[in-house]
């Protein structure tokens, strides 16, 4: 049993450390981020948002839609 909980400990850090590999800077707080990014396309640009600003990103880019 032993040997079993560290396999899943060992598993567990190398999906954790292919996670962080996935790290981006946030267009919108300028944050180095790991978690899950979105790519939103304004006006002809990709900005890539991280899931805090997601919803804002998406709000500006329905605002720029509808006014550029
Ligand atoms: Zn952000």
């Amino acid at each position: 049993m032993k040997k079993f909980i560290a396999i899943v400990c060992v598993v567990i850090a190398m999906a954790t450390l292919l996670t962080a590999c996935g790290k981006f800077t946030c267009d919108l707080c300028q944050q180095e981020k790991s978690g899950k990014k979105t790519k939103i396309t304004v006006d002809g640009e990709t900005g890539v948002f991280c899931s805090d600003c997601k919803d804002a990103a998406e709000a500006l880019a329905a605002l720029a839609d509808a006014y550029l």
